[in-house]
């Protein structure tokens, strides 16, 4: 699956779901997307909630903002480096992220980074519409 086709698929599943939660104040849909909660509630937000796994080794996981709005990808590439093609890259240059390198690409590693995943950064850029929150994702 292409980063493109993820994001759309992702963004709807998320647009699914808010349409649920309109009698909930913010922080209340905030509440909603704790970890915890979304294995319960919404077991086909995301494939790891089948074996209860967090994407991120970390006690309190939100997941209102996967993916991360300042993730950048363009499926064309952004640059090449050193002969391989750059693919997607963090607008903040997050210290805890990271490049997988392969021989011919180059992505994002967000593994290390719980940026978009503490709810007081979800609280500074709440939207009720995912795609506004991550309109600048895609670099297209
Ligand atoms: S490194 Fe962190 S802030 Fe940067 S795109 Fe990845 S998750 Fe977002």
């Amino acid at each position: 699956m292409s980063y493109r086709e993820w994001f759309d698929a992702h963004g709807l599943k998320h647009a699914a779901i808010m349409a649920k939660l309109t009698h909930l104040t913010d922080e209340e849909v905030i509440e909603y997307f704790r970890f915890e909660n979304m294995v319960e509630k919404e077991p086909d937000f995301c494939p790891l909630y089948a074996q209860k796994q967090k994407c991120h080794d970390t006690e309190e996981l939100n997941c209102y903002l996967c993916a991360c709005p300042n993730f950048r990808f363009n499926e064309g590439g952004f640059a090449q480096e050193g002969g391989r093609t750059l693919f997607s890259t963090c607008s903040i240059n997050s210290p805890d992220g990271d490049r997988y390198v392969s021989e011919t690409a180059i992505h994002q590693n967000c593994a290390g980074c719980i940026v978009p995943h503490r709810e007081s950064y979800i609280r500074k850029l709440f939207n009720r519409d995912w795609f506004a929150i991550m309109r600048e994702v895609p670099c297209e």
